[in-house]
């Protein structure tokens, strides 16, 4: 990552080959725009560029965070031309095959090649028009790169194959975005048929696509019947908010404006087109460091918010509400020292948890990742790997599960929530790395697994309620739930 102090330091120097996506940030799990391009990575001064290092492919860089990812621009066009090359030959060569096509489409987003999967997709969908994975993933494509038409199509056909809940919520969501909030009221009935309230955070997304269309009678019936529905769910005050809008507004039809709503493909600008050529603008090349390290960040911590559960819900501490969607995780920034949360659970219920927090002058230098699960059903897969010159047939990558925790503290992680690389730059001869990341807890059977073969006595028992507090009809959490508690009576 390029970082400057006071203007001196190394830094990205124009752009070219733009592509957007719209899609989740790796590191700050913001749902955003996400850019790649070709670009000069140099030395700067005063925020000129004056020695050029290298010619780079930046990754989804993600414009709330800045993170990215990033490959030599040689290797970067090498790697993909070849697995380019390689998926539209099998396709070509059997383009009735399914797996094949699936391959062919997910190689597509993988590589952010938009103007080919544009050509291809046509020929793709009345390929697969009865394979419903094929078509859900020709809807993300689609949905990916801003092609909101096309993926409501795909996704309508996929409900006529199969009338999936997650199906129609994704509609639901491409109608809204498309500002066409009424169509979607059908496709989120379904909610109102849900056990307990995790509903409530998807209906109330429906009632802000209606106010921003101004559709205020539509917005507040349905507000009318959350109410009605889940009478004990409400978080109050924004259902006051939500209401009081739609009132005040009902004459006129005016809009309401939800920015997070609104469907922005940026421009992909590219701001030079000689990128050939590396401009030398300063013939002396000076490097100052001002130290200006004058960060004080006592006080408060960098967390990750996890969501270990199939359910979205929401969480706030210090007066900040947080959603999370299931499997997500938000990055934030809390106080140290001892802290409360609360989120409600599936029928409703407030639950408040205190976390503690170190903190301290120099906490800014340990290299500490800590996640925060509200629900502690999160599972977080630490694992180990080497890299070295030769081959080590004997060695066995070490990996630990943990779960069951409020807070999961980790030091020098090098890389969270991304796959180990295949290789790494290095000095030695012999390496090891580490990495984290969350498996699939909305699977009860694999997150009760995991818990069940790590803990044992009242902490399995813990574990079962917290599960069955989000998703309370859960078959095998139940019957786990029933052997515990047989299991915990004391034989006479
Ligand atoms: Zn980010």
């Amino acid at each position: 990552m390029p970082g400057t102090i006071n203007g001196v330091g190394t830094h990205y120097w124009g752009r070219k080959n733009t592509v957007h996506i719209a899609g989740r940030c790796q590191n700050c799990g913001a749902d955003t725009n996400l850019k790649s391009y070709d670009t000069w990575y140099c030395i700067v001064f005063a925020f000129i560029p004056v020695l050029p290092l290298g010619r780079r492919r930046v990754l989804d860089e993600c414009p709330s965070c800045n993170r990215h990812n990033y490959m030599p621009l040689k290797k970067y066009r090498q790697t993909r031309d070849e697995a380019l090359e390689e998926a539209a030959e099998a396709y070509r060569t059997n383009p009735a095959d399914a797996e094949v096509a699936s391959n062919f489409i997910q190689t597509l987003i993988g590589w952010r090649q938009r103007d080919t999967f544009v050509e291809a997709s046509q020929t793709l969908e009345s390929a697969n028009r009865n394979v419903i994975d094929n078509l859900l993933l020709l809807a993300a494509a689609h949905g990916a790169f801003y092609r909101s038409q096309d993926e409501e199509r795909c996704l309508r056909a996929a409900l006529q194959l199969e009338d999936r809940p997650e199906i129609r919520w994704d509609l639901a969501l491409n109608l809204i975005l498309q500002r066409r909030s009424t169509e979607a009221i059908p496709f989120m009935q379904h909610l109102f048929e849900q056990e307990g309230a995790a509903a409530v955070p998807g209906l109330q997304l429906l009632v802000r696509g209606l106010q921003q269309d101004g559709h205020h009678d539509e917005a507040l019936g349905i507000l009318t019947r959350i109410e009605q529905t889940f009478p004990d769910a409400l978080d109050e005050k924004e259902f006051a908010r939500l209401r009081k809008d739609s009132e005040k507004h009902r004459a006129t039809g005016k809009r309401i404006r939800h920015k997070d709503l609104e469907l922005k493909p940026p421009k992909d600008k590219n701001t030079s087109g000689c990128l050939t050529a590396f401009p030398l603008l300063v013939p002396l090349f000076f490097l100052v460091i001002f130290v200006s390290l004058g960060v004080d960040s006592s006080g408060s911590a960098e967390i990750y918010l996890v969501n270990g559960v199939g359910q979205p819900y929401n969480v706030t501490i210090e007066g900040r509400q947080y959603t999370l969607s299931p499997g997500s995780r938000l990055k934030t920034s809390v106080s140290t020292g001892s802290i409360s949360l609360t989120y409600a659970n599936a029928v409703g219920e407030e639950r408040t948890r205190t976390l503690e927090l170190e903190g301290g002058f120099f906490s800014w230098l340990d290299n500490n990742l800590t996640l925060v699960n509200p629900d502690l059903c999160a599972i977080v897969l630490w694992e180990e790997t080497v890299y070295s010159q030769t081959p080590e047939e004997d060695y066995e990558p070490a990996a630990r599960v943990q779960t069951g925790q409020l807070v999961h503290t980790h030091q020098d992680i090098d890389f969270k929530f991304v796959p180990f690389p295949d290789q790494i730059e290095t000095s030695s001869d012999r390496v090891f790395r580490q990495r984290l990341s969350l498996l699939d807890s909305s699977d009860p059977t694999l997150a009760l697994a995991m818990y069940l073969v790590n803990h044992s006595g009242e902490e399995r028992l813990a574990f079962v309620k917290n599960r069955l507090d989000f998703h309370p009809g859960d078959a095998v959490s139940l019957k786990v739930l029933e052997l515990l508690e047989k299991d915990s009576v004391p034989a006479k």
